[in-house]
């Protein structure tokens, strides 16, 4: 297959496969280019304000800013413009200006940097290469807590296998790759609400999420990209040239005339 020379897997990969195989094919094999979309660029800013926040050089405590003023001054150096459309780029500023705000409001007191920001890591199952960054990693004591952030604008009311497959690859890594000695938690953090759930991942857990990753891993190498039209294709940006989406639509087209 066409990415085979520089082919890994990552969370967001085997996410994209399990929502729909043929838009993983569109995207990573035929290369098509996807369309800039307001929501990743705020979560892309929201990351990096927050990134320089708690590095453990960067924070505002060793560069000796007003927490407040320093946030920002961030997101104005940070703003990601692309994607919006109309007045939805004002309105995304003033969200991301709240939300800091509560992160300040709810974080300050307490605060402490992180051990390790945006840490990049890669390690091998099976005949796969599994590859990712991590947004932080806190120290307290000899224990260690990995975050995730989440901008999602409303929070989960229960996690699909998929979503705990994140946390899983991120404690796999801590253990396997980063040889962190002592994990408490692998958390996500759902910023809007400055609200964390961790997980308790115990080895079965971990055993099925590695099965889960061989799994895609095997069905991506045998080319099987089997479309899964569904309630995915309303937010897909490649309706316009996917068969399966023309045909289903044909199908409602002519069942609507029959009737
Ligand atoms: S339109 Fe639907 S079936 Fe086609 S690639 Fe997109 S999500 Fe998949």
């Amino acid at each position: 297959m066409a990415e085979s020379n520089e082919f890994h897997l990552s969370f967001s990969r085997i996410a994209i496969y399990d929502n729909c195989p043929m838009r993983y094919k569109f995207i990573y094999v035929d290369k098509l280019s996807t369309m800039p979309r307001g929501y990743f660029s705020f979560g892309s800013t929201i990351h990096k304000v927050l990134e320089i926040f708690y590095h453990p050089d960067k924070n505002f405590i060793k560069q000796k800013r007003p927490p407040l003023e320093y946030l920002m001054e961030l997101l104005d150096e940070h703003w990601i413009s692309e994607g919006y459309k109309g007045g939805e780029e004002e309105r995304a500023r003033k969200e991301a200006i709240d939300l800091l705000k509560k992160i300040y409001r709810e974080n300050i007191f307490g605060f402490s940097p992180a051990y390790e920001v945006e840490k990049n890591f890669s390690f091998n199952l099976d005949k796969f290469k599994v590859i990712g960054r991590i947004d932080r990693i806190d120290k307290v004591g000899d224990v260690y807590k990995i975050i995730d952030y989440k901008t999602n604008r409303v929070l989960p009311k229960f996690f699909r296998e998929i979503d705990l497959l994140q946390p899983i690859i991120y404690y796999i890594a801590g253990k396997e790759a980063l040889h962190l000695p002592k994990i408490e938690t692998v958390s996500l953090l759902f910023v809007r609400y400055n609200k964390e759930i961790s997980f308790d991942l115990n080895d079965r857990l971990v055993e099925k999420g590695k099965e889960k990753i061989i799994r895609t891993g095997e069905q991506i190498l045998a080319n099987n990209f089997e479309p899964k039209v569904g309630k995915n294709c309303s937010t897909c940006e490649f309706r316009d040239i996917c068969p399966a989406f023309k045909k289903t639509e044909q199908d409602e087209i002519s069942l609507k005339a029959h009737s």
